[in-house]
């Protein structure tokens, strides 16, 4: 079954992501930015979840969503209070991202 979002919702600061298997996951935003898999911010976390990033400077506005847009029915694209937007997260992405978050 190809996996597809059901629903998308900010629960305090968390993005509840409910799937079409049955299962949600939820992403803590904190963990979401840093984690962009964008050019710009590097890219994915190791197998241990541990997220190596340099050059990478955040504010508060860096770790408040906006909104988001779907792609193509693969993935999501936040928008963040600071302006960035290019970090295309795939479906199969945010479900490992959610693994890692507690
Ligand atoms: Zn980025």
């Amino acid at each position: 079954m190809r996996l597809e979002l059901r629903n998308v919702q900010l629960i305090g600061n968390e993005l509840a992501l409910a799937w079409n298997d049955g299962s949600e996951s939820f992403v803590e935003l904190g963990m979401l930015r840093r984690a962009c898999p964008c050019a710009a911010c590097g890219g994915e976390p190791d197998v241990l979840g541990h997220v190596a990033r340099p050059h990478v400077s955040y504010t508060d506005k860096s770790f408040e969503l906006v909104g988001f847009e779907l792609i193509g029915g693969y993935a999501l694209q936040p928008r963040w209070a600071d302006g960035h937007s290019t970090g295309i997260y795939s479906f199969t992405y945010l479900r490992r991202l959610a693994q890692h978050s507690d």
